[in-house]
């Protein structure tokens, strides 16, 4: 092959790479607006994706299943880890059609999911009534200044299933 013919192919092969992002995060979007249409739920949608494959699937739920967890990508990944039967999505990306909040954040992370993509900003959500800024503000305080009063009760009793835990010989580490 001559050096023309490696470069073409590697542009071709990086324009198919964007092409097929950008059908994931249509995906995406295409189910935040779903959510609103449908069922009056919030705007957000997110899917995850293995070996290019979407795995998962999800959309703000919170209203409708009276559940404030139940962020689009809290339930991508749930439907995720039900599809490949693990708790995690490591060699996975996730689409989501907003900047995760500190939550989905989180979750991301302790899913293992290897790159996030996204569609709109924090700064766009807040603007339309989502704003999480008061809750990465809070993250980064110390817990005695946080808006919600937090206190340490019965450490060394707590301290027992640690103890357990580090006893066992059959548990499933993660
Ligand atoms: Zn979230």
């Amino acid at each position: 092959m001559d050096a023309g013919a490696c470069i073409i192919g590697r542009l071709c092969e990086e324009s198919s790479v964007i092409m097929e992002r950008n059908v994931f995060m249509r995906r995406a979007i295409a189910l935040a607006q779903q959510s609103v249409a449908d069922s009056g739920g919030g705007p957000f949608g997110a899917v995850v994706v293995h070996d290019g494959r979407i795995i998962g699937e999800g959309t703000n739920q919170v209203t409708g299943s009276h559940d404030p967890t139940a962020h689009a990508e809290v339930v991508a990944i749930r439907a995720a880890c039900t599809q490949l039967g693990s708790f995690s999505l490591a060699g996975c990306e996730i689409f989501a059609s907003c900047e995760p909040c500190p939550m989905c954040l989180s979750a991301i992370y302790w899913a293992r999911i290897e790159r996030i993509y996204y569609g709109n900003t924090k700064s766009d959500a807040a603007a339309i009534g989502f704003d999480d800024d008061h809750i990465y503000r809070e993250i980064a305080l110390p817990i005695s200044e946080r808006a919600i009063p937090t206190e340490q009760l019965l450490a060394d009793e707590a301290m027992a299933a640690f103890r357990a835990w580090e006893d066992s010989d059959d548990k499933i580490e993660y």
